[in-house]
């Protein structure tokens, strides 16, 4: 993912709030980048505009070269309220990228089975969400991201909402996910220690009010 000089303004009325400025950054493909920063910084825009959910003002956001034009099965969200269909079964809801694929209803089944068994879901395929605890529902989450098989993860606080333990072991599974599937993923926490953990770069977004605003990158070695 290449993000060249990104600047995006939302605009109300006569309101004008900078969210990204001047932001530049390049992700190569299978790395695993965590993006901290304090409410407000900017990180959700940040990643709804590599989502192609929102347009930016200014500055381009390529992938593989590709300048992106709204959102695409090559990138695949998670969100921290998981926002799964409520109407969908754990399997409607894993199989539910397949569907707008357009993959046939065997494959469908069986590539679903594939990442609810990765995601220790067996057993819950007709379980509805709410009949879920808030974990399982963010593992359904993400096996209904990773069954379209996105090069690219975004994830946007995706264990925010989740107490310590359960935080701890989802951490662990991602990283195991990632190392499998060798997926780009770019994770947004405000918490820096989560973003540590996971991450083999650390990219610090940071507010100054009427200053150009800075990004630092840290680079961690993971062995
Ligand atoms: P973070 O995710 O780091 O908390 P956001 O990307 O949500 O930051 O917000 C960055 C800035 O943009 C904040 O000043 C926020 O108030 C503003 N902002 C976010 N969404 C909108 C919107 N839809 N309309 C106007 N301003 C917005
Ligand atoms: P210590 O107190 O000895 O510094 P911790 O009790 O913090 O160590 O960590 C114990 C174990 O938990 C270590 O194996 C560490 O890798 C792991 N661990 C620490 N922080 C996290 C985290 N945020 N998520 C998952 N595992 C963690």
């Amino acid at each position: 993912v290449t993000i060249t000089e990104l600047e995006k303004v939302y605009e109300s009325g006569d309101e004008r709030t900078t969210a990204i400025e001047d932001f530049s950054v390049t992700v190569p493909s299978g790395e695993f980048l965590g993006v901290v920063g304090p409410s407000g910084c900017g990180k959700s825009t940040l990643l709804y505009l590599v989502a192609g959910f929102l347009e930016q003002t200014t500055g381009t956001i390529a992938v593989d070269s590709d300048p992106i034009d709204g959102p695409g099965t090559d990138r695949g969200v998670v969100f921290q309220d998981y926002a799964l269909f409520p109407w969908r079964t754990v399997m409607g809801n894993v199989t539910y990228g397949l569907e707008e694929k357009g993959v046939g209803k065997e494959k469908r089944q069986a590539t679903a089975q594939r990442f609810i068994d990765m995601m220790d879901l067996d057993g819950f395929e007709d379980k509805y969400p709410k009949e879920l605890s808030g974990g399982m529902k963010q593992r359904v989450a993400l096996a209904r991201t990773l069954a379209y098989d996105p090069k690219i993860l975004l994830m946007d606080e995706p264990f925010g909402a989740l107490d310590q333990p359960l935080r701890e072991s989802l951490q662990d599974h991602l990283i195991d996910i990632w190392r499998e599937l060798e997926k780009t993923v770019i994770f947004i926490t405000h918490d820096v220690e989560e973003a540590v953990y996971l991450s083999e770069r650390v990219l610090i977004m940071t507010r100054h009010p009427g200053t150009k605003k800075t990004t630092v990158n840290i680079e961690l070695d993971r062995t």
